[in-house]
Parts: structure tokens; sequence; C-alpha cells
């Protein structure tokens, strides 16, 4: 059973009553500009057809009550807790995602009285596929609804404002600094479509995507491997570049064009010139990437993305062995072109590859894990799928 009907059924059975409403919200893989949202840059993800969803049900009494099911089909209940007494450090763990969101929507005056949710997912989590901001967003759209309002209609807020709602609950809430790529990606994906994002303006625009067409498939490895560095690692690299705008005098890294890098570097500190070529020419990937897939030439989105995994590995430095051993194997086997996708030091990576290599590929990434001794990954392929909505 899918996700949303999981947890229709886990919420009738946990409360006795049909919930009032069954949201849910899709992870995402980056197609390419990675590490490009918070300098104002462009990026370009699709959602994965993994989904987390959200049953609800009203309460009066003012609490949030949550629980998720496992993938033994138990459900783990957070602690209930009041929702006028939320505040950033009062709750720790899973349940910090969703009191998170309460929290923030809250602090922007939306009326919650009270709510039972049951979640339920097929999203991995931790693999870089963004399940936290899937379960954030299923959650937001869920209490939303409940306060009467449905994002995009007539005196509710925007899914843009969602999204930044979304960011505010785990940045200040659940205490990771992300960027707005992942929420916007949940909530503004659409089948068969790349979602070409400008950051800055927050414009965005719907980029056909059909692999298929042209016999080709997008590969998800899951490396399953998450190292400690990646939470300190992405708050020296985002600071890196806060400082490198403020030496250039720029707002962000995003007002550095591709023909000023050289004499851009020349002014900077040693520590901080790749970050700056890594980003500069991120952009200019994701504009050729997007130029690309508008005149129907899939194939020459392959050596794009893998330039951008190189740029990551070498010059932004947030790659690790499993995820260059996955995008090694895959382009000795014959893939269009592989890199790493999300934060990196672990998660996952994708790689485009012509459907008639597709086994080869895949034999090929597990066998070179199982002959590292890495854990055996987790491999599948993806088309663009539905952004959240309701789900019945
Ligand atoms: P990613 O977003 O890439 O999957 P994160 O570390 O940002 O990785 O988020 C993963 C965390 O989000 C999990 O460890 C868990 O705390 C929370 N989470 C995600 N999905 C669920 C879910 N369905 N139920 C409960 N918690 C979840
Ligand atoms: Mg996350």
């Amino acid at each position: 059973m899918r996700p949303g009907g999981r947890a229709a059924a886990a919420f009738a059975a946990e409360h006795g009553r049909a919930p009032d409403s069954v949201w849910s919200a899709p992870g995402r893989v980056n197609l390419i500009g990675e590490h490009t949202d918070y300098n104002d840059g462009f990026v370009l993800p699709f959602a994965l057809p993994h989904r987390t969803a959200a049953a609800v049900g009203r309460r009066t009494d003012g609490v949030l009550a949550v629980a998720t099911l496992g993938e033994d089909g138990v459900p783990r209940r957070a602690e209930p807790v009041r929702i006028a007494d939320l505040a950033p450090g009062g709750v720790s763990g899973w349940a910090a995602y969703p009191a998170g969101v309460a929290w923030a929507l809250r602090g922007e005056g939306v009326p919650l009285t009270g709510a039972d949710v049951m979640l339920a997912s097929d999203v991995p989590t931790g693999a870089g596929l963004s399940s936290s901001h899937a379960l954030e967003c299923a959650v937001a759209l869920a209490l939303l609804d409940l306060a009467g309002l449905t994002p995009d209609s007539e005196g509710s807020p925007s899914r843009d404002e969602v999204a930044r709602w979304v960011q505010r609950a785990e940045n200040d809430f659940v205490g990771a600094p992300t960027g707005l790529l992942d929420q916007t990606a949940s909530l503004r994906c659409a089948s068969e479509h790349v979602l070409f994002l400008d950051v800055r303006s927050g414009h965005g625009e719907q980029v056909p995507f059909d692999a298929a067409r042209d016999e080709l498939a997008v590969l998800v490895i899951d490396t399953r491997a998450s190292h400690s560095l990646s939470e300190s690692g992405y708050g020296d690299r985002r600071r890196g570049c806060e400082r490198a705008a403020e030496l250039l005098g720029v707002p962000a890294l995003r007002d550095v064009g591709v023909e000023e890098l050289p004499a851009a570097t020349d002014r900077l500190p040693e520590e901080l010139r790749p970050l700056v070529r890594h980003v500069v020419t991120e952009n200019e990937r994701v504009l050729a990437t997007v130029a690309a897939l508008r005149a129907g030439r899939l194939a020459e989105v392959g050596p794009l993305l893998t330039a951008s995994h190189t740029s990551l590995r070498d010059d932004y430095r947030v790659s690790c062995e499993e995820l260059d051993v996955a995008v090694e194997a895959a382009l000795n086997t014959g893939a269009l072109g592989a890199r790493m996708t999300g934060g990196g030091f672990g998660g996952s990576a994708i790689a485009l590859v012509s459907t008639s290599k597709l086994d080869a590929v895949e034999h090929a990434v597990t066998e070179a894990y199982a002959a590292r001794g890495f854990t055996a990954p987790r491999l599948f392929t993806a088309v663009p799928s539905a952004g959240a909505g309701r789900e019945d």
C-alpha cells in the first residue's frame, strides 16, 4: 500500500475515526545545481515517486500528537506537546521535525487548535533524498488544511511562503542550516518535469524531462554512507561562501559572472577560491543543462553532471569515497554522466544511463562496493513525479 493509504489506515486504527484529510509530499533528487541555493543561484530538482504522507485529525485542546509508522508497520509515538509551549530546543529526535512545523506556522499566525498526526513514508531517510522535507511539507499542508488554508488559493499562503516557513522550522527549530532547495522542490515540482528554480527571485519554470523517450534513465544510488562531517562541513562551506561574497562586495556569489571568475578569485584568500569556482561554474552548468533539455538534447546533460561531480569533489570538497566509487563505477560502465546529489559526505549519487546499460551499471556499482567492503548500496531508477498535495 502507498504511504497515503497506510497513514489513513493507521490513523483510523489509532484514533477510532477517519482522518479529516491526508496530505503527502515527495522526496527529491537534484539533477544539477548543488550548494548553489544558499548562494542565491540556480537549482534543477525533480520530485521522487517516494512520498511521506500525513493523516491528520483536528483536536481542540491545543495539543499536537504525532506518530510515525515504522517499517514494521508499528506506530512510534512522540510525546504529545502543547503547541503554545513549543520553543526551539524543546523537542529532540524525529519529533522535532513535525513540532518545528507547528511552531513555524504558529509564528506566522496560523490558527492551530491541536492535531493528531499519523505519518507513513517510503522515502529513504538520511539518504540525501530529503525525507526530512517530505515530512515537514506534508505536515505543513495537513496543519494548514485543518486551519482552513490551502496554499495558492485565495486568502491562503503561497507554496513559496510555506517553503520559507518550513525552512524556518528546519533552520531554527530542528537546527539544520539548510537552504530553500528541498522544501521548494517538494512543494512545487511536477511530474515529468524538472523545476528550474532561480532561488533569488523565487521564479520557477517547469522544464520537460522525459529520459525514457531517449531510452535513458536516471539511476539513484543511495550509498547508505553518512559521515559525521556532514553538518559541520555544510556550515563551513556556507560561511566560506558568505565571506567570499563579502570580500568581493556582492550580495551573494550568484552575482559573480563566469567571465569575472579569474579576476574575482585573484582577490580572495587561497582557501576561498575553490568554493567560489565551484558555485560560479555550477550555476553555469545548470543553465547549460536547461538549454540542453529545452533543445531536446538529453545526452548532453551527461558530461555536465560529471563536471558537477568533479567540481564538488575537488573544489567544494564535499564528496566522499563511497560517492566517488559509485560515480566512477557508473562512468566506467558507460553511464553518460554521474554525480553526487544533495549536500554530500554520503547520501546519494545519480547517473544518467541508457536503459540498455542499466543492469550492467547497477551490477558494477554493487560489485565495486562489495570489493571495498562498503555497505551494499540501494539502487532504483526514478522518474520526475508529482509535488506535494492532497491524497484523497
Ligand atoms: P534526509 O532529509 O536527507 O533524509 P535528514 O537527516 O535531513 O536526512 O532527515 C532524516 C531524519 O528526518 C530522520 O532521521 C528522522 O529524524 C526524520 N524523518 C524523516 N522521515 C521520517 C518519518 N517518516 N518519520 C519520522 N521521522 C522521519
Ligand atoms: Mg533533510
